[in-house]
Order: C-alpha cells, then structure tokens, then sequence
C-alpha cells in the first residue's frame, strides 16, 4: 500500500507522530512519502498531522486521517505506533528526538499539555529512541518525574548531547538535580521559564545553582512568556541582570487560537534580535518605531 503523510503546520520543525507513522508502516512493507496536502489523492492511505489551533485546515480527502493537537487533543497513537523508534529519514534528520516523560504537575493556565497529557507519567527510556549522539527532548518537566531523573543519570552515562527543548522546571532545580544537570553535555544552552513575576525568585535560585556546580555553558537561555508588555519588560530587565539570554513568546490563547497582538509580536522581535536587544531600549525602539 501507499501511505501518504502530510505535516500540516511544522514547517519548521520535525513532527514526532508522522516519523512514527513511518516507521511503523515501513516495517510492515508499505511505501511512505511525506507529501503536500493536494498530493493526497495519488495515496492509498494517509496521515495528516496538525499541531496548532491557530493554522489553517487544508482541504483533505476522506481516505486520510488527521490528528495531532491542533486538530484533536484527545486523539493518540495506538501503542504499537508510540513506541516505535521513528523514522528519522523521513526528514533527513541527524538527531534523534522525543520524551522520556509525558505531561506535568502544574496547571499554567496558558498550556495546553495538562489538557493533553495530564500528569506526568514515565514515558520512554532514552534507549528507545536515541539512535544519534545529539538528542532533542520535548518533555514538559522532566525534572518532576523520578523516572526523568534517572533517565538524565543514564543520558549523562553514555555521554548524549542534550536539549530539553521546552525547558527546565526552576521550582524543581534545587542542588541535586543542578549537580545531575551539570554531568550532562548539552547540545544547547540549559533552557529555563520564566513566566511570570512570581518566577523570578526560582529562576534566581536556579541559576545560582546551576553555576554553582558549574552546568555549561553558563549563560542559560531563558523563555518569557508575553501577555501584558510592562509585566515582561520588568522580567527581562531582571534577566539581564542574572546574564542570561531571554528568549520572547507571545502569548497565544490555545482555546481560541486568538492571535497575539502587534506590540507582543513587536516586543518579542526585541528581545529576540540580539543585537537590536543589546543596543537599544525598548522604550527607544517602540519610539524609532513610531
Ligand atoms: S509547567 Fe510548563 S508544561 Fe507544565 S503546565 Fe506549566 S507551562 Fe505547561
């Protein structure tokens, strides 16, 4: 059979299921191509995989099967599909990627992974899936999982490169996990949150610990999330003041897939621009910008 796979909205990025999909269906001796939306008809059968609530539907045929969270949240891959380690070629990439553990303790009213994962659970050994020696990890707070933490134990054994791409849980950072941290070889700088004012003090703590016990590179990466401007502005200034790198996301509303408006898109271009960040104030900025 042929197994059309269209990755609706990860234009810049890898998706996990479609690799899978892949995996498995290459296994099982049919052929598999990743294809654009309109190439849908000239497959037996099909995948369409969309992530975010916020992007367009292409129009599909009634043969292919869509999922993914910006189309279905509860919608899951059957067992023999999750688990398999996936198809790395089917995006030509030369990392491995995946999760050691599903969903999270808290409840951020801004994230859609408690809606979808619920709490954390162990989900696979790094064995399973690693088959380069860099790694991007999607777990959602790893260091909340006693499982996650042996897993770091064993990434830092067998001397993986490591990104945990959607960073680092501050509240949880205390020594051990800074001086488990510190073992490993990371592929980026250590990511950190800092979401709200109420974080500042633990993303503090955080980095003193972590350069404490020396986790390199030492100049950590840090996401702030954007809603209100004079709320974010007060934590990057505080950023600074740690010399750690924020990174800005503007807020979107996951329910609504409401847009963030254009001073939030503006104020994350400013942080984001390095150059531009380090040169020039925001107050500058917003006035150069009329
Ligand atoms: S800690 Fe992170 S993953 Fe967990 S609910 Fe908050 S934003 Fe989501």
């Amino acid at each position: 059979m042929r197994i059309g796979l269209i990755d609706v909205d990860g234009h810049n990025y890898p998706n996990l299921a479609l690799m899978k999909l892949s995996a498995f269906y290459k296994a099982n001796g049919h052929t598999v191509d990743l294809v654009t939306p309109d190439r849908a008809n000239e497959y037996d059968a099909g995948f369409a995989s969309k992530v975010f609530s916020f992007t367009p539907m292409p129009e599909l045929p009634k043969h292919i099967e869509v999922g993914g969270s910006g189309a279905d949240v509860a919608k899951k891959l059957p067992e023999e599909i999750e688990y398999i380690c996936p198809d790395y070629g089917l995006y030509g990439l030369d990392y491995s990627l995946g999760f050691l553990t599903r969903g999270c303790i808290r409840a951020c009213p801004w994230c859609i992974v408690p809606e979808k994962e619920g709490g954390i659970t162990a989900h696979a050994d790094i064995a399973e899936f690693a088959r380069h020696r860099d790694v991007v990890l999607m777990d959602n707070n790893v260091l909340a999982s006693e499982h996650g933490l042996r897993q770091i134990e064993k990434i830092a054994a067998l001397n993986l490169r490591v990104d945990f791409n959607q960073g680092l849980d501050t509240r949880l950072l205390d020594d051990g996990a800074a001086r488990l941290l510190a073992k490993v070889t990371w592929l980026k700088p250590i990511r950190l949150a800092c979401d709200s004012r109420a974080m500042m003090p633990h993303v503090q703590r955080a980095v003193e610990r972590l350069r404490w016990h020396n986790a390199t590179p030492r100049r950590y990466s840090v996401y702030v999330l954007v809603k209100e401007i004079p709320d974010a502005i007060e934590r990057v200034r505080f950023l600074k003041t740690l010399n750690v790198e924020p990174f800005a996301q503007p807020y979107r509303d996951f329910r609504t897939g409401g847009k963030p408006t254009r001073e939030q898109w503006d104020f994350a271009y400013w942080v984001n621009n390095k150059p531009l960040y380090n040169s020039v104030a925001w107050e500058d900025y917003v006035k150069h910008k009329g």
